[in-house]
């Protein structure tokens, strides 16, 4: 059978997100996820390959617009963006926090749409916009697991022969493997939240989910 998602419960939000400790940031995000309805409970296929109980849909997040003001703000807190940077993000929810970090960054901020593949993953080519030469680029999206599905458009960057200035994402529920892509990188990124230890995203031939014989809903992404 196949289990239809349901809006995760306040107790389960606290279980199981985990928001940085940051002035206002942990309140911030359980009281919008819990108004939002974003964090949804089932079983889902992430672009990764991995399974888990848990999705957060950040376009139903990203429909109040103080939120997303309040998580730009949080993201842009960390790091300095160059006045002449270009927003790099998928076409996909990410979209939508990318245009609010451009909006809050500056006028000469510009944004660049890089293509998605058919499961939603981002590509490595341009839908909109341009990178100019020599230009400094934010790379961002909503939520990624270690970042791995950001690498496409760190590549692409490179191949316009502009220069990764940061990556900055939403959430990061594996916030060890994302540090560690930065770092093997060399780029400065920030992340918000990660998902906590109550929070398994488990290979799919360890997936309780999967044992029990229900079938995940792949690519989770679609519920964005
Ligand atoms: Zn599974």
């Amino acid at each position: 059978m196949l289990a239809s998602p349901r809006v995760a419960t306040e107790q389960e939000i606290r279980d199981v997100v985990v928001a940085q400790p940051r002035a206002g940031l942990p309140d911030l995000i359980e009281r919008a996820l819990a108004a939002s309805g974003a964090l949804l409970r089932g079983h889902f296929g992430l672009q990764v390959g991995k399974h888990t109980e848990y999705f957060i849909r950040f376009r139903a997040l990203a429909r109040d617009e103080q939120v997303l003001a309040a998580i730009s703000g949080h993201l842009l807190s960390t790091i300095t963006i160059p006045a002449d940077a270009v927003v790099l993000v998928p076409e996909s929810a990410g979209y939508f926090l990318g245009e609010a970090i451009r909006a809050r960054a500056g006028a000469s901020t510009t944004l660049a749409v890089a293509r998605t593949d058919i499961e939603r993953r981002p590509a490595r080519s341009l839908l909109h916009g341009t990178i100019p030469a020599g230009r400094p680029v934010v790379v961002v999206n909503d939520v990624v697991t270690t970042g791995a599905s950001l690498e496409p458009l760190l590549d692409l960057v490179g191949d316009q022969g502009g220069t990764v200035a940061a990556a900055l994402v939403f959430g990061a529920l594996d916030g060890t493997g994302f540090r560690a892509m930065l770092s093997r990188r060399r780029i400065a990124g920030d992340h918000l939240i990660e998902a906590g230890p109550a929070w398994a995203v488990m290979d799919p031939d360890r997936c309780t989910a999967c044992a029990a014989g229900t079938p995940p809903l792949i690519p989770a992404a679609e519920l964005n």
